[in-house]
């Protein structure tokens, strides 16, 4: 096998919104937000302002985990776990503001 993957990256296993690892800089908070396309800032939700950095993406995981067809899905399963949690916690916050 002469495959280069990292090459050949198939752009389209992305399907869903992005996941990132941000940190507050004001309170050392980390923390996991979706970014939309149209939204440009991201407020810490523990101290609420938005001097936040954003960290590696969820996606950046190690080459061993890369390889490990069991770890990948356990890890997409977590995610997607806590991206529910995170659309149920902002939905709640936009019914109760
Ligand atoms: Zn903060």
């Amino acid at each position: 096998m002469s495959e280069d993957f990292s090459r050949t990256a198939p752009r389209a296993t992305i399907t869903h919104m992005p996941l990132y690892d941000f940190r507050c800089r004001a309170c050392g908070h980390e923390f996991e937000a979706l970014v939309r396309p149209t939204e440009t800032s991201i407020l810490c939700p523990a101290c609420q302002r938005a001097d936040v950095e954003r960290l590696l993406s969820a996606f950046a995981v190690s080459t061993d985990e890369r390889r490990s067809a069991a770890a990948k899905a356990s890890r997409e399963a977590q995610i997607r776990g806590r991206r529910d949690a995170l659309v149920a916690e902002e939905e709640y916050r936009r019914n109760h503001d």
